[in-house]
Parts: C-alpha cells; structure tokens; sequence
C-alpha cells in the first residue's frame, strides 16, 4: 500500500476545510485507517464503529486484540451515542480537561461501537484531544475515531511523522503531518466506572491536579506494586523499548559512569539517556540530554525521540538516569520502567 503524507499547518484557519484534511476524513469514511497528530503523540485513527477499519488498526500495529482502544470524539455531544451514563466527577472533568490529555473510561452503551475496538469490555475510553488538526479531521470525518499510538507495537510512540513512517510506512493509508508534538507522553486513563475514580495509566494530566478538581483519587494496584493485575489490559505488556537493553540507574553521575565504562571495557557501544543539568558528566559512546529536570515536562516532551534515537545510533546497552515519580514524572517514571522491562540498578 502507497502510504500519503498529507502535510498540514496547524496554524492556518479553516482547518476543516483544508484539503489535506478533507482528504484524510474521506480516507476515514472508506473505513481505512490514517495517522494523526494529537497533543500528546501521533494517533492511528480508524472508524470506531466499523469491525473492518478497527481490524485494520490492529493488524497495522501488530498489536494484540485484547488490548482495547480509546475513542477520540471531538463533542461532548457524541458521547450519549455509546456511553451509557455520565457521572457528575467525570462531568466535571471533562470541563477542566477536555480538550486534553486525559482519557475517562465510561460504562458502555452496546450496539454502536465495533466490539473489537473495545475488545469485548462492559466499558469504553473516551478522549477529546487538543490538537487544532485532530479536532478537525474528527469534526470533518463526524465519526467516532479509535486510535491508539501510531507505533508498531511494543516500539515507543510517535512524535512526529517520520516516526510513524519509520514503523508503519505501506502499512496505512496515510499520515496527517501536523509536525511534532507537544506532551510527548500518552493521556492519562482514568476509570470513572468506580464510586472512587482510578487512575489506570498515568499521563499527561497528573494525579494532583485531578484531585484539585474531584477531591480523592486512587491508583491501580499494578502502578504501586509490580505483581499486582493492571486493570487496563495494555499496562501488562511491554511497551516503550528501544532495541538494546534498557538500565534505569538511581545513583550519582560517577556510579553511572561507572557502569558506562565496565560496559565500554566489555567492547560494547553504550548510550546513556541524562538531562540538560547532567549531560556533560558522562563520557559514553552516545550521550543524550533528554530535556531539563527542573521542567519534567521538556523530559516528557523529548523521551520517545530519544529512546527511538538510540536505534538509529546502534548502541549496545543504554544506562538511563531516574527521575522523581511525581507530577508528570509519575507518566515518565512508568513510561521508562516498561521501556526498561523494570531492569533497575541501585548504587
Ligand atoms: P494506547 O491506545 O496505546 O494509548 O493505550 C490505551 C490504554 O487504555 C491501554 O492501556 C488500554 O488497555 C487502556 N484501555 C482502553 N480502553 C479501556 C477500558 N475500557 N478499560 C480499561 N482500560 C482501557
Ligand atoms: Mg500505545
């Protein structure tokens, strides 16, 4: 399949009209599948209410089927169609986050969404992102859009275009290029099914400023203890990975170039995933500042690229250092232990 790039300013007016995007909503509406930008990363959309464009979103990803997808919708309006309650906290999230990185999971109304985008579950995950491109191809296309991240999967997610080449080229239809993304990590899941909302995967949106808006949240059991069974079903799979092994490492710079030079000693090529503040302490074959740690947020913004940029340098091992597991640290800290299969190394 010859893979368009249909190439759109996210700053021009009218978007919805855009050629380019016009063209992508029709794709849409033929029940194939397209790559779009979102705030957080770039989304694989297909038609949420056709088995055969959700099909085709799996099969493009490679990723398994019992692994539902969030639904993207660009109207509050469009929710009454397969969800089948509200309630009030998750109604005042939504008019604090949406549009934004927050996902809510909902009971589901039957018979309107394909089952296997929601892969069989009494429940759905709804989203409206923020991205002035994606709000249009929803409103132009006027359907509900499942996407999960335009990876293959298991690879770190998307940020920009080539990423989604780089994976999925002649896989799908075509990919939006609305140019690179701005959270950088995954919306945060939200499970507003239960009295106490709970916070499946954290992201974009933390856990303190939920509570600033509904008062008391709860994490899943699987995000504070490893063994326990994620209640989203694509928390237990291993997600994130660049092709070498992956070591987070708590300890000073000097423990770490260390490591890096008994692996060197070994023959192998190392790379070694720090920050601004830190970078110039190690001295390693591949050394990348991976945003500022007094701004977590350029961190979240620039670890996939990073992790996908140790790839094209060919390292043998990659040492990255830890950061704190709060505010958007909490997303980044979970994003690096998949990456890492939770291989941690204490001084
Ligand atoms: P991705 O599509 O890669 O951003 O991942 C979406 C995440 O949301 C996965 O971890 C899914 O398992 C999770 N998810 C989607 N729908 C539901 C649902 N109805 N209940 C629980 N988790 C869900
Ligand atoms: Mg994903």
């Amino acid at each position: 399949m010859n893979t368009k790039v249909w190439k759109v300013d996210k700053y021009v007016d009218n978007l919805e009209n855009n050629p380019q995007v016009v063209d992508a909503a029709h794709f849409l509406q033929e029940n194939e599948v397209v790559a779009l930008p979102t705030e957080t990363v770039y989304g694989l959309g297909g038609n949420a209410k056709s088995d055969v464009a959700v099909e085709k979103i799996f099969a493009a990803k490679g990723r398994p089927s019992d692994n539902p997808l969030i639904i993207h919708i660009a109207d509050k309006h469009q929710l009454s169609a397969f969800v089948a309650e509200v309630p009030k906290n998750a109604e005042r999230l939504m008019e604090r986050f949406w549009p934004g990185p927050l996902t809510i999971i909902f009971k589901k109304r039957d018979g309107v969404l394909s089952e296997k985008a929601t892969a069989g579950l009494e429940s759905v995950a709804v989203r409206m992102p923020d991205h002035p491109v994606a709000l249009a191809l929803l409103k132009k296309c006027q359907l509900p859009i499942a996407a999960p991240s335009a990876n293959s999967s298991g690879k770190p997610s998307p940020t920009n275009a080539q990423h989604v080449l780089d994976d999925l080229n002649g896989k799908i239809a075509g990919v939006l290029d609305g140019g690179s993304t701005g959270v950088g990590v995954e919306s945060t899941v939200l499970d507003c099914t239960e009295e106490i909302p709970v916070i499946l995967r954290p992201g974009g949106v933390t856990k303190e400023q939920l509570e600033n808006v509904i008062g008391e949240v709860h994490l899943d059991a699987a995000l504070i203890d490893e063994a326990s069974k994620p209640k989203a079903p694509g928390m237990k799979y291993q997600h994130y990975a660049p092709n070498a092994p992956l070591y987070l490492v708590n300890g000073s710079t000097s423990f770490l170039q260390g490591l890096i030079e008994e692996k060197q000693n070994a023959g192998l090529r190392v790379g070694v995933l720090a920050t601004e503040e830190s970078v110039e302490d190690y001295q390693a074959d591949v050394s990348v500042a991976c945003g500022r740690r007094d701004e977590l947020e350029s961190v979240a913004t620039k670890l996939y690229e990073t992790l996908r940029a140790f790839n094209q340098e060919k390292v043998d091992v990659i040492f990255s250092e830890t950061f704190s597991n709060t505010g958007v640290g909490h997303a980044i800290m979970n994003r690096l232990q998949k990456a890492a299969g939770n291989k941690m190394i204490n001084e």
